[in-house]
């Protein structure tokens, strides 16, 4: 079946005791059994639930993986992948991760003696060889990249780590499975902050691992359960109603972002534009063989720092907020606000970079409004 059909039916057949055509928020803390041991399935919602269960088969199925496993939050996710590996170990990981998870590598793992390396994405895609060692566990690979949106070669990156038996970890959250399929070009475990574009609406915190590895999904359901990092059946059903219109609502997001991208190439104010879509984008060769299509996510470089944090403020319908991947249009200046946390690494975000999460809305409005604030 086609992605857009899994998206709606995967691990969602009608309940079977009422036929309700929408999987069930099971709010429920334990199941009865009918004798020691007897049971359904389920026995305490830490360790499973079905709404929960129906999310991992739909957003496994999308990924192209055998499991998946659904997490509290992408940082939930990643305090759990993080358990795969010990102190001492070895992490390489591309150099403008999501600036929480490296707040999480620099600030709660690295003091705990976990060695990390921070590589550019040209480095990662073509010089990886250079810098892995016998400890090398983890390879964290993000593409795009946020907020920078540069991209990394996951099938080059992947081959190369295998060769000395490190796990290749991609968080596909920016591109969602809809627009890019880590595990089919050659990594272990993709994982995702489905508080954006899976959860699409704004509304819901929610993390996802995903993996073909059978030895990392016994792990993983191991460490779920141990140590409890899980999601509450409400958010998974929030996140399994936003999966459904994963496909429709990406094209939008990809068609939007098109346009909003050449009307501030062409805008005199702006002093360079950041999507991967564009030809001179340093990662555009890259982007077109492994992404369906080049995503929502747009950044782009103003003069100076004063006019990039005087427009986010002057835009109506681009409403200024961290977070990204919802139906509505956000805007915001990573520096002072979601990445301000790398503010003293050495690959801190640019002072004049504006970051957009294009919405859904009419792309002539998202233009119009975007023109005005420029102006002003
Ligand atoms: C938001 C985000 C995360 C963290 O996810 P939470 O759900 O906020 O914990 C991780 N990676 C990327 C790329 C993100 O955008």
């Amino acid at each position: 079946m086609h992605f857009e059909t899994r998206a709606i039916h995967e691990g969602q057949e009608p309940d079977p005791a009422t036929g309700a055509i929408t999987t069930p928020i099971y709010q429920t803390s334990t199941y009865v059994q009918e004798a020691v041991g007897v049971h359904k399935g389920y026995d305490y919602a830490r360790v499973g639930n079905p709404t929960r269960t129906a999310l991992q088969e739909c957003i496994a199925s999308l990924e192209g993986a055998a499991h998946g496993r659904a997490f509290s939050s992408g940082l939930g996710a990643a305090t759990t992948l993080m358990h795969l590996i010990s102190p001492d170990d070895h992490v390489v990981a591309v150099n403008d991760v999501y600036g929480g998870i490296y707040r999480m590598f620099t600030q709660v793992y690295e003091p705990k003696g976990y060695r990390f390396t921070f590589l550019g994405p040209e480095e990662i895609s073509t010089g990886l060889a250079d810098h892995l060692d016998e400890r090398t566990r983890l390879v964290w690979l993000e593409t795009p990249t946020n907020p920078a949106l540069n991209i990394v070669d996951i099938a080059a990156a992947s081959e190369v780590a295998h060769g000395v038996g490190a796990l290749v970890v991609v968080d596909n959250t920016f591109a969602t499975p809809y627009l890019q399929q880590p595990l089919a070009l050659g990594a272990d475990v993709a994982l995702h902050s489905t508080t954006k574009y899976l959860g699409g609406h704004s509304d819901v915190i929610g993390g996802f691992v995903a993996t073909n590895d059978e030895e990392v999904a016994g792990q993983l359901a191991f460490l779920q359960k141990s140590l409890g990092a899980v999601p509450g059946p409400f958010d998974c059903w929030l996140i399994l109603r936003g999966v459904k219109t994963l496909a429709v609502r990406m094209d939008r997001h990809c068609s939007n972002a098109v346009a909003v991208a050449a009307f501030l190439e062409g805008h005199p104010r702006v002093e360079q534009v950041l999507y991967p879509g564009l030809e001179t984008h340093p990662g555009h060769d890259i982007a077109t063989r492994q992404m369906r299509a080049f995503g929502g996510m747009i950044s782009f470089l103003l003069e100076d720092e004063q006019e990039a944090v005087d427009l986010v403020a002057r835009t109506r319908i681009w409403k200024l907020a961290e977070s990204l991947g919802g139906v509505e249009s956000l805007i915001e200046h990573p520096a002072r606000m979601t990445h301000a946390s790398t503010a003293d690494a050495p690959f801190a975000v640019p002072p004049a970079l504006i970051r957009l999460s294009v919405g859904i809305e009419s792309a002539d409005d998202l233009i119009a409004d975007l023109e005005t604030a420029l102006a002003g």
